[in-house]
Parts: structure tokens; C-alpha cells; sequence
């Protein structure tokens, strides 16, 4: 028999037009976000000052099961997508392992990474309701290029607050952020409130997710015209990032394929909402399901080692309260290299599929074991992983080994979300065996849920 072809293209008309809403067949919601002072769910008319207009209604959407992806979105997706399904043959053979391995490659656009998906999606609903101008956050970059590039697509500007240790880290997201037209500030800086009392109360802090999302808001909200864009945690981001699923369940159609086991590693659980998308709706619906697995790093343990409460999105405190596992939005993480994975919280959608047993299981990794597996995919597979990324590289190979042992074929569908090429002084300090792995302490842990706010 003629092996199956290692890359699984769609062709642009079996593109899938609409997003899977999983909140629709959810039996169990997830819990609204809720006004920090009087503790009411939000209204679209409490939302509008600080999110654009049409995706306020995407955010509070709990039923509609199928949203008409817009056609200048999907023009723009055709850009980059449908993104292929690799059978990983090389990495099957260099593990020896009788397991199938597939990965959808989000990573092959100028981001480097899934979040483009998203962007796409919250630059055309903001140019379309005339606003003026947008604000965000990124970590690693790779949203705040993605964004970026959206904003240049669609013609909007954009001020983009990047969490200072990445900022230093990975100078070149600046440069690159700049070639699409955007503005990039290190966070916290001094051009915000906010910023300017984080900075006192800790002065010297890398900065976090938390930290930018509060002055990227700051500006969003006392600005004329600006709202504000988030690329990942909430309810829209997951809506856009189906498209992932809906592709990559397609494509394993075409080759017989169902996944056993579906990984995604876990920052704010967009790109893993959007791997598990369509493979959720067959357990919800009833059908046969895979194991789903959610992957974290050990040193910012929100689903392994958190706990289910509202809590803030934002360090600053300005946003509003999402149910989420977190592990306190007070927690400063370590400055580990998966900046992309470097968030206090969880997605309320994970979260609620995580607390109903949904989603199997998440485990944490360490970052050394991480970029080990990082170093394997990328000698076998020739493409250099992002560190986020890896994550769920790591466990699709120790699942692999397992069934090594056990002798047993089974089929492990990944989302391979991004490139790492910004991350070579990661890749560099694994090589010459000065990283460090960075667990917090129990009392680490408990000193960021002691600071929960009581609802
Ligand atoms: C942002 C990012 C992640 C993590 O974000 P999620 O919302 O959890 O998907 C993972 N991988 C890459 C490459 C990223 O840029």
C-alpha cells in the first residue's frame, strides 16, 4: 500500500465558511463576566466602552451554534489558510513509537503563531464600526504582530503594550511590529496610570500579560474612537479559532483518521479551544470522543495547580472578572521563555469543559523538557517550534512513548501553533545548558489565591 501523503491540504472551497461556537452545546455554560463592583453580569452596553461593538454580542453569544465567518475575513484567511495537517512520519520513526502523530501547522504567517485567526476576525468588526483606533497587549509578539498585520489588512491604527521581558528578549518584534505601521511601548511603562503604580509598588518587574492588558485598556477607554483587542482568554477568541478544528477535522476525514488523543498547550486556551473545537462537539453531541490534554508550564500552573474562582484578568484590576482557573492575577510569573504561556488565568470556556470533566486531563512541563522535545521535532520535522508550542510537543511525544511500551497504534493529533525563530536565545541558553526550570512554591501559589477577590 502507498503511503498516506505526509501533508493534508484542503483547497480554498473546502475552506470551512462558518466558526463552531462549542458554548452552544455546552450543558454547563461558562460563567459570564461580571462587573468587579456591583458583581452583575456584564450587558453588550457595560462592554461597548472598552470592546468593539459586534464582538460584545460574540462574547455574550451562549447559543448560537454557527457564526458566518464574513467574507472579507475569509478572503483574508486565504491568505495564510487552510493551514496543512503533517503526519509526523520522521518523529514517528526517530521515537520508534507505533503511534500516528498528526500536527496542524498554524505557524505559516508572519506571526508565527494561530493568533492571526482572531485578529483577522476583531480588525474587520472595529473597521466596519468605524472606530478609530485600537489597543493590546502582546507577550511573546506574537499577537501583537498578528494584530498588526490585521490592522495594516484592514487599515486601523494600533498602540501595542508588550510585556517588558519579551520586549528585551526579543528585540526584533519590535522592528517587526513597527514594518506593519503599529506603535509598541514596553510594559508597565510610565504613559499610564496604571502602569506608573505598578512600577512603584514593584519596581524593577518584568512586567506581565497582566500588567500590558491593564494599560492597553487604560488607553482603550480614555481614548476617543479606541477599544480595546485581547488574543486569547475570552469567549469571541475561541469562537474565531475554531476554524482551526473545523480544518483539521476535515483533513483527517480525507485520510480515514480520527485522533485518540487531541493536545493543545494552554496559555490563555485559545488555540487549544480551537484544536479541541469540533472534536468538544462530537462528545457533547454524544459520539465517540478523543482524550483531550491540556498543557501548561510547571512555572505558571493555572489548571494543574489553581483554583476555580472569578478572579481578574488583569493585574492592574481594571478589567472585568472572568470564573476562571488562575492562580491569582497578583502572580507574576518567572520569566520563563513560552511568554505566549506566561497568564495568571484560564479561558472560561476551558475552564467550565475542564471542571466538568470535559477536557481529560491538564499536565504541566518543565521548560528543559519542553525545549528538549523542541530540539527532537526540529531536527526530525525541519520546523523550529515556538517554546509555546512545544508544550504540547512535549506531551504528544511522551504519549507517543508510552504507546512505545504498550504496543499500542494510537492516533495523536497536536496543534502545532507556532514558529520559534525570535526565541533563538531560548533555543540558545537549552543548548548550552543554562536554562533553568522555575517552579513556584505552595506558598507561592497560595499567597496569589489569597489575593482572589471575594465574590
Ligand atoms: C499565544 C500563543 C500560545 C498560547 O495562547 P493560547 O491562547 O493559549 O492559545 C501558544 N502558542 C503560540 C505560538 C502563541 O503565540
Amino acid at each position: 500500500m502507498a503511503r498516506q501523503a505526509k501533508r493534508i491540504f484542503l483547497t480554498e472551497d473546502q475552506m470551512p465558511t462558518k466558526w463552531y461556537n462549542v458554548r452552544a452545546d455546552m450543558k454547563n455554560k461558562p460563567a459570564p463576566l461580571i462587573h468587579p463592583g456591583t458583581h452583575e453580569p456584564l450587558t453588550v452596553e457595560q462592554m461597548e466602552p472598552i470592546f468593539c461593538t459586534e464582538l460584545c454580542k460574540q462574547e455574550l453569544d451562549n447559543d448560537t451554534k454557527y457564526i458566518d465567518i464574513p467574507e472579507e475575513v475569509q478572503e483574508f484567511y486565504k491568505i495564510f489558510r487552510p493551514s496543512p495537517l503533517i503526519r509526523a512520519y520522521e518523529l514517528e520513526q526517530a521515537l520508534g513509537t507505533p503511534a500516528k502523530i498528526y500536527y496542524k501547522f498554524e505557524g505559516n504567517n508572519t506571526s508565527g503563531s494561530h493568533k492571526l485567526n482572531s485578529a483577522a476576525a476583531q480588525v474587520y468588526y472595529a473597521k466596519k464600526q468605524g472606530l478609530k483606533g485600537l489597543t493590546t497587549e502582546t507577550g511573546a509578539g506574537q499577537w501583537g504582530t498578528a494584530l498588526a498585520m490585521a490592522c495594516k489588512h484592514f487599515d486601523m491604527p494600533l498602540k501595542v503594550y508588550m510585556v517588558k521581558c519579551s520586549y528585551e528578549q526579543k528585540p526584533y518584534r519590535k522592528s517587526i511590529i513597527e514594518t506593519f505601521g503599529a506603535d509598541i511601548i514596553p510594559s508597565p511603562s510610565t504613559t499610564t496610570n496604571v502602569g506608573r503604580a505598578i512600577l512603584e509598588k514593584h519596581p524593577g518587574t518584568t512586567g506581565s500579560l497582566g500588567c500590558a492588558i491593564s494599560e492597553a485598556v487604560e488607553v482603550a477607554t480614555s481614548t476617543e474612537g479606541y477599544r480595546y483587542v485581547l488574543g486569547s482568554v475570552l469567549n469571541q477568541v475561541l469562537l474565531h479559532q475554531s476554524i482551526i478544528g473545523e480544518e483539521a477535522k476535515l483533513q483527517m476525514e480525507m485520510v480515514d483518521e480520527y485522533p485518540d488523543i487531541v493536545i493543545g498547550c494552554a496559555g490563555g486556551g485559545s488555540n487549544l479551544g480551537g484544536i479541541m473545537a469540533s472534536f468538544m462537539r462530537d462528545k457533547l453531541e454524544g459520539k465517540n470522543a478523543p482524550y483531550f490534554i491540556a498543557v501548561e508550564p510547571a512555572s505558571c500552573p493555572s489548571m494543574t495547580r489553581g483554583t476555580y474562582a472569578y478572579d481578574f484578568c488583569d493585574t492592574g484590576h481594571v478589567t472585568p472578572l472572568a470564573k476562571m482557573y488562575t492562580i491569582g492575577s497578583e502572580f507574576i510569573p518567572s520569566p520563563s521563555h513560552a511568554g505566549g504561556l506566561r497568564y495568571h488565568g484560564m479561558s472560561p470556556i476551558i475552564s467550565q469543559l475542564y471542571a466538568d470533566g470535559l477536557i481529560d486531563e491538564a499536565r504541566a512541563v518543565e521548560q528543559t523538557k519542553v525545549f528538549e522535545a523542541a530540539n527532537l521535532f526540529a531536527k526530525t520535522e525541519t520546523i523550529l517550534p515556538a517554546p509555546e508550542s512545544s508544550h504540547a510537543i512535549r506531551v504528544a511525544i511522551d504519549e507517543a512513548l508510552k504507546c512505545k511500551e504498550t504496543g499500542e497504534a494510537k492516533t495523536i493529533l497536536f496543534n502545532l501553533t507556532g514558529t520559534g525563530y525570535f526565541d533563538m536565545s531560548a533555543y540558545m541558553s537549552y543548548a548550552d545548558g543554562s536554562m533553568k526550570d522555575f517552579i513556584p512554591t505552595d506558598e507561592d501559589i497560595k499567597s496569589g489565591i489569597a489575593q482572589l477577590p471575594q465574590v
